[in-house]
């Protein structure tokens, strides 16, 4: 089966264009903008080879119009199209993409992450280099495992990791 993946460009942890997962696997993907169409995207790959599904990867990063193209590239073009993102920043708000994902998707699947509570981690923290929670900020702010903490909404008002 041939995916086309997607990951934003400003996600550069693994050198821009490339998506790696905690197991060690790794794959090149077509780093997006925000000012990217992803119909057309799409559309410039489907001319070289058929395509059977689209995989977005940190997609809290997509603008609501993306989010939308995404929609069309299933009901126009009839290719499955899976997404995977956070749903909410370190001040516990939505992202734009996230948001409407949320709203549109046909189907959602939550990946389960346990707060060191042993509850269900809901909301992510961002820490300092100290490991201190940090509240204020953009809300975009490129980092991994030591920069962001995923814990339950209660030590998440409580600010506790
Ligand atoms: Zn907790």
């Amino acid at each position: 089966m041939n995916t086309l993946l997607f990951t934003p460009k400003i996600d550069t942890r693994y050198g821009s264009g490339k998506i790696k997962s905690r197991i060690g696997l790794e794959a090149n993907a077509v780093a997006f903008t925000d000012h990217d169409d992803l119909v057309l995207l799409t559309r410039e790959h489907l001319n070289k080879a058929p395509l059977h599904c689209i995989l977005v990867d940190e997609a809290q990063f997509l603008k609501k119009t993306q989010v939308f193209q995404l929609t069309e590239i299933v009901d126009k073009l009839d290719i499955p199209v899976l997404a995977y993102g956070l749903r909410t920043d370190f001040q516990a708000e939505p992202f734009e993409g996230s948001l409407y994902l949320l709203a549109w998707a046909e189907s959602l699947t939550e990946i389960k992450t346990i707060c060191h509570c042993g509850r269900k981690a809901t909301h992510v923290l961002r820490v300092d280099d100290k490991g201190k929670p940090i509240t204020m900020g953009e809300q975009i702010a490129i980092g991994g495992n030591e920069r962001y903490v995923s814990v339950c909404r209660n030590h998440f008002k409580l600010g506790e990791i």
